[in-house]
């Protein structure tokens, strides 16, 4: 604490991400990375072109990425934003639409960066519960909000919400912004990207970290209304007009040209948890259904105890000391040579 800080800066309880230990073989399943490499497309767009042209400015309107997401989507690039990574994203979605009278509504369970923003920007929270099988019931959710903010699939649950259910949230939610965070939606959800030209308060939010494995490039985007996309202009703006560097750029562009990479990735991550959810069923976990590349699991013993043995293993999942998940462990979806060496080192401690 230092006599020099706001007094928004001591109320503080930063966000901790996971961690990115330097240890020689280690088995990490602690940050829901992809356990793939990116598009190989990638190497030949970061080339000596490439970096010679670093001494310019990026385009401050990613007009590439934005196209390409227009096209993906099939939507036009006034209804794209994009920016270094899914929370930066989110953070300026905070500023430019949930600094209101009213309290964010999101679940009890969910991405611990929520709680953090509202702090930040001074938002009042009001969390949600989650229903006794860890699902979100939008019925709870109350029309009188300052907006609504959640992840499909949830996270750290892996429980998804099917694309009915949140149109029939914005059927009665209309007079806030709906934010879906659909990091982790690839891997089995439907995304609500073809809804937002028919709901002009839902920003739908995604990543590249995960099922596009650029996590070290940190870029993430939004899709909404043209409205809201000129909301977060004006908040980025205000902030960093130059959000992606122009290598972040060019690797962005080709890792959604390259569908049929993709699709094998997201394939295999999807087969290998599938397998994963099996095998820790047999050693007696109770395993949430997940929709995501991560599994939400009770182990029959000590979840911390368990999380503290597998490091010793050299094999890293997370642990979260909170109320209603500290008996499970969060584990990434490795590749199958990870997640076999997970269930034999299992076998070995239970
Ligand atoms: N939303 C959710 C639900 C996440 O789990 C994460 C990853 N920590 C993010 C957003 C942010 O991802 P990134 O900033 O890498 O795009």
């Amino acid at each position: 604490m230092s006599q020099f800080w706001s007094e928004v800066v001591r109320q503080l309880e930063p966000y901790v991400p996971g961690e990115q230990p330097q240890i020689d073989g280690l088995i990490k399943l602690n940050t829901n990375e992809s356990p793939y490499p990116p598009s190989p497309r990638v190497h030949a767009v970061l080339d000596e072109a490439a970096i010679a042209r670093l001494r310019l400015y990026p385009d401050p309107n990613s007009r590439r990425f934005k196209q390409t997401l227009a096209d993906y989507y099939g939507v036009t690039p006034e209804n794209v934003f994009v920016g270094n990574g899914s929370d930066e994203v989110l953070a300026l979605s905070f500023m430019a639409f949930f600094q209101q009278p009213k309290p964010l509504l999101f679940p009890d369970i969910t991405y611990s960066f929520y709680k953090v923003y509202c702090q930040l920007f001074g938002i009042a929270a009001q969390k949600i519960p989650l229903r006794d099988d860890f699902t979100i019931d939008f019925a709870d959710y109350p029309t009188d909000n300052g907006g609504i903010i959640f992840p499909n699939p949830n996270a750290p649950t892996a429980i998804g919400k099917p694309l009915a259910d949140i149109e029939t949230l914005l059927q009665r939610n209309t007079q806030t912004v709906v934010l879906v965070d659909e990091a982790y939606i690839d891997f089995g959800g439907e995304t609500a990207a073809s809804l937002v030209n028919r709901y002009p308060n839902l920003l739908v939010v995604q990543t590249l970290s995960k099922s596009r494995a650029l996590a070290g490039m940190r870029v993430g985007f939004a899709i909404g209304d043209k409205q809201l996309i000129e909301g977060l202009d004006r908040v980025k703006n205000s902030f960093n007009s130059y959000p992606l560097d122009r290598l972040a750029e060019a690797a962005a562009v080709v890792a959604f040209e390259d569908e049929t990479y993709f699709r094998s990735c997201r394939d295999k991550v999807i087969a290998t948890r599938e397998w994963t959810t099996r095998q820790l069923q047999e050693l007696g976990f109770t395993v949430l259904p997940s929709q995501a590349n991560f599994v939400l699991a009770q182990p029959t013993g000590d979840a911390a105890d368990l999380a503290a043995t597998l490091r010793e293993h050299k094999i890293l999942v997370r642990y979260f000391n909170a109320p209603r998940i500290d008996k499970f462990l969060r584990i990434t979806i490795g590749t199958d040579e990870e997640m076999e060496r997970l269930v034999e080192v299992l076998k070995a401690v239970i």
